[in-house]
C-alpha cells in the first residue's frame, strides 16, 4: 500500500493519466485516512492557519444572537435544529451555546447537529464540546426534518473546485499530470463547450468553479424552500465572479506551493459568492448579501460587546480583546475580505446584519 498522497495521487495518473484539479483537491484534504484534514487538527498559532471563532469569542456569540433573532422571525418554534457544517475545533459552537444560554426558551429549543467529514475533527469537536448535547452526521442531508439553522465558517473555500484553462480561443478542462522527473504538474485537458463559461478570455486564463460548493447551496436552497429555517455562510473570496487562479495552499501559516506534499498543506480558493447565491436562489431560497465581515459583525454589536467583556478584563485580557475585534473587523484585516451569506426560507421576514449598504436595517 502506498504510504503518501502524493504516492497514491502519482500511482493514479501513472495507471489512469492525468487528473482533475478537484480530484487531486479533494484527495489531498479528505483522503479518508490521510487526508490533511481527516488526520489531524490544522488550526491555531502551532497548526497551520486560523479561523475567526479561533481569534475572538465574539464571533460565535454575534452569531448566537444573530441565529436567536432568526429563530424568533422564524416564530420561535419550540424546536429548532442548529446545524454547524464543518466546526473545525468545535470553538464558534461552544461560544454560540454560551451565548445562547442568556435565552433559556431558544437554549432548550436547540437540537444540535454538527456536520463533520473528519474523524479527528469529530474527537476535536467532542472535547471542546464536552458535557452538550450535540450529534454528528457526514451529510447535510443526514440532518433531521424541522426548522432549521445552519452556520459554516471558512467551510465553501475548503471544498474542492473544478478549473478551466482558455487555450486556443476555447475553454479546456485543467488537469495535473506527471513531470518526467516525476513531479505533479498542470496539463491542459479536453475542451469545454458549456454556455456558462465566459466567451471572451485571454490566452492562458484560468477559471475556476465551485462546483461542490454549488452542489452544496443548491441543496441548502431547497431545504430552505420546504421548510423553514436560515443559513449564515461565512468565507473569503470576491462578491462577483471573475476570471482567474486563487487555489492556494498554507502551511505552518505561510505560502506553500500547490503541487507539493498534498496533504500536508491547507489547500482553499476563493469562494464565489454570486453563483453561490444563485444556486440557493434557483433552487428556491431568498438570499441576502453579501456583506463584508466588518460591516456584518459591527451591525451585530461587536464594539459594545468587545467593550463590555474588556470592562471586566484585566489589562491584558482586554488587549487581546480589542486587537481580535479589530483583526475580524479591520478592511485590511479579514473584515472586507471576508463576506457573509445569508439564505432563509422566502417568506421569513429580512435577517439581521445583511441589509445593503447605505440603508437603515439593522
Ligand atoms: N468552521 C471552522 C473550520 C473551517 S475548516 C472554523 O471556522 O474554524 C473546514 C471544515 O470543514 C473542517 O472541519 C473540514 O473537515 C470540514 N468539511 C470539509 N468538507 C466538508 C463537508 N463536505 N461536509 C462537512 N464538513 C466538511
Amino acid at each position: 500500500m502506498s504510504e503518501t498522497i502524493a504516492e497514491i495521487l502519482a500511482e493514479r495518473i501513472r495507471r489512469h493519466g492525468p487528473i482533475p484539479v478537484a480530484e487531486y483537491v479533494a484527495t489531498a484534504l479528505y483522503h479518508p485516512e490521510l487526508g490533511y484534514y481527516t488526520g489531524h487538527d490544522p488550526f491555531g498559532l502551532g497548526g497551520d492557519f486560523t479561523t475567526a471563532p479561533e481569534i475572538s469569542q465574539i464571533f460565535g456569540e454575534l452569531i448566537a444572537i444573530w441565529c436567536l433573532l432568526a429563530w424568533q422571525a422564524m416564530g420561535a418554534p419550540h424546536r429548532v435544529i442548529l446545524a454547524e457544517i464543518g466546526p473545525g475545533r468545535g470553538t464558534l459552537m461552544a461560544d454560540l451555546l454560551r451565548t445562547a444560554r442568556i435565552r433559556p426558551d431558544f437554549a432548550q429549543a436547540l437540537e444540535v447537529v454538527l456536520v463533520e467529514t473528519s474523524p479527528a475533527l469529530r474527537n476535536r469537536q467532542a472535547q471542546t464540546l464536552d458535557g452538550e448535547a450535540v450529534h454528528w452526521v457526514e451529510r447535510i442531508g443526514q440532518v433531521p426534518a424541522g426548522p432549521l439553522l445552519v452556520v459554516a465558517n471558512e467551510l465553501f473555500d475548503a471544498l474542492p473546485i473544478r478549473q478551466f484553462v482558455h487555450q486556443g480561443g476555447v475553454w479546456h478542462d485543467r488537469l495535473i499530470g506527471l513531470d518526467a522527473e516525476g513531479g505533479f504538474q498542470f496539463r491542459v485537458g479536453a475542451v469545454v463547450t458549456r454556455p456558462d463559461l465566459p466567451a471572451e478570455a485571454p490566452e492562458g486564463a484560468i477559471l475556476e468553479r465551485g462546483e461542490a460548493g454549488e452542489a452544496l447551496a443548491a441543496g441548502l436552497g431547497r431545504r430552505l424552500a420546504d421548510s423553514l429555517g436560515a443559513a449564515l455562510l461565512i468565507d473569503y473570496g470576491p462578491t462577483r465572479s471573475g476570471i482567474g487562479e486563487t487555489l492556494q495552499a498554507v502551511r505552518h501559516h505561510q505560502y506553500h506551493p500547490v503541487l507539493t506534499a498534498p496533504g500536508q498543506a491547507d489547500l482553499t480558493a476563493h469562494v464565489d459568492f454570486a453563483r453561490l447565491g444563485a444556486a440557493a436562489a434557483a433552487a428556491g431560497a431568498r438570499v441576502e448579501g453579501p456583506v463584508p465581515q466588518g460591516r456584518f459583525l459591527s451591525r451585530m454589536g461587536i464594539e459594545e460587546r468587545a467593550r463590555m467583556l474588556m470592562e471586566a478584563a484585566t489589562p491584558e485580557q482586554a488587549a487581546h480583546l480589542a486587537s481580535g475585534a479589530r483583526r475580524l473587523i479591520d478592511p485590511g484585516e479579514m473584515g472586507t475580505l471576508f463576506q457573509v451569506l445569508a439564505l432563509a426560507s422566502p417568506s421569513l421576514p429580512p435577517l439581521p446584519g445583511l441589509a445593503p449598504q447605505g440603508s437603515s436595517a439593522l
